[in-house]
């Protein structure tokens, strides 16, 4: 045992050689019959005679398991059941615990217990919090500080009307703005855009670093414990004027692009290749709304492969979904702001050509790409 005040070892390595449940087993007194999820104990301190088992185990944000006992508010974690139970102080409860997980000083860690038993519970709906950080951050955004981004937005071609619509916002770092554990992280200044249900409720946000390099990355998003990845996000639209056609988007920048320009959007979110559940929920959506999908194909393998797969599947929905490459090799974006007039190129769904840009059924006989006159 090392002398009072100084533990040997990080909090975090031994919480996670820690297995609570276990713990409390060992230290506190199990409730007769209770097991799996639903486990519960009396409570560990020991002036507290809690005859009914008001003890149960849960993980906070950060992945780490904690114990509460509810009838007396009561709580903590694994080294303050041990301190609580065996009168130790804090420092000697971890050295405790090391031990018993099988550390030593001049021996390798023994591994940590398996990560999907240590990562929090995804969250099935959004936490308030997210929503908090969007409306800090489309704050920020209003503020003379939000300046740059603006210019930043406009450059990009999203509009004021746009930004105020869809609460866009600036993150200015986490330096400059402190956040709950879980939020995108802020490694430096990114742009903030929020995701929508189809009915318009906020589901998400993704913070889009200005600077990757810096940044280390493009995207962050909420950890899952927060809120669930949509995989889809409806961009919030001033005024549809053209409900004919749904245009599906990589990304919500191009996104709201499509819906600033008078169609319904529809983002596809995240790395991940769509799915059969990402079909059926497209699907659903374009024969609720009577409306026709015509995917926006990205310039690039990764574009064509997102056609190749979502094509097919939607076609297994019953659903006849278009195809349009903008010309040149330009992505949307590229070519919204080359080409004011490209909404134009947008084929109604009763005409399937139209002078310029290409609708096509079929991913794996693309024709190649038209001229259109920018
Ligand atoms: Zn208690």
């Amino acid at each position: 045992m090392t002398a009072p005040g100084r533990a040997r070892w990080p909090i975090d390595q031994v919480l996670e050689r820690t297995d609570l449940s276990a713990l409390l087993d060992e230290l506190a007194e199990p409730a007769a019959g209770s097991m799996g999820r639903g486990r519960k104990w009396h409570c560990p301190m020991p002036y507290h005679e809690d005859h009914r088992a008001s003890v149960t185990m849960f993980r906070d944000r950060t992945g780490h398991e904690r114990w509460r006992c509810w009838s007396g508010d009561h709580r903590g974690d694994a080294i303050d059941l041990v301190v609580a139970t065996t009168g130790r102080d804090r420092a000697e409860a971890i050295d405790w615990l090391a031990n018993r997980a099988g550390m030593h000083p001049d021996r390798p860690l023994p591994p940590a217990r398996p990560r999907q038993s240590r990562a929090p519970a995804a969250a099935k709906v959004m936490d308030p919090l997210v929503a908090r950080y969007v409306q800090a951050c489309h704050r920020v955004l209003g503020a003379s500080a939000g300046r740059p981004l603006r210019e930043w937005l406009h450059a990009r071609g999203i509009t004021d009307a746009t930004i105020t619509a869809n609460l866009i916002g600036v993150d200015p770092g986490r330096t400059m703005m402190r956040r709950a554990r879980g939020l995108p992280y802020g490694a430096e200044v990114a742009a903030t855009f929020p995701v929508y249900g189809p009915g318009g409720a906020l589901t998400y946000v993704q913070a889009r670093y200005l600077d990757p390099d810096a940044a280390g990355r493009k995207y962050d998003n909420p950890a899952a414990a927060l809120a669930p990845h949509p995989r889809l996000g409806f961009p919030i639209t001033a005024n549809t004027t053209r409900p004919d056609v749904t245009l599906v988007c990589e990304g919500m920048p191009d996104a709201l692009i499509a819906a600033q320009a008078g169609f319904q959007a529809v983002g596809l979110l995240g790395a991940q290749t769509p799915d059969e559940s990402v079909a059926a929920r497209l699907a659903n959506h374009a024969g609720n709304m009577g409306t026709q999908l015509v995917l926006v194909c990205d310039p690039d393998a990764a574009g064509r492969r997102v056609a190749d797969a979502l094509i097919p599947l939607l076609d297994e929905c019953g659903h006849d979904a278009g195809v349009v490459t903008p010309p040149d090799g330009l992505d949307l974006n590229d070519w919204a702001s080359r080409c004011p007039t490209w909404p134009d190129h947008i084929p109604a769904p009763d005409r399937p050509e139209r002078d310029g840009a290409l609708v096509d059924d079929d991913p794996v006989e693309r024709r190649p790409l038209h001229e259109v006159e920018l």
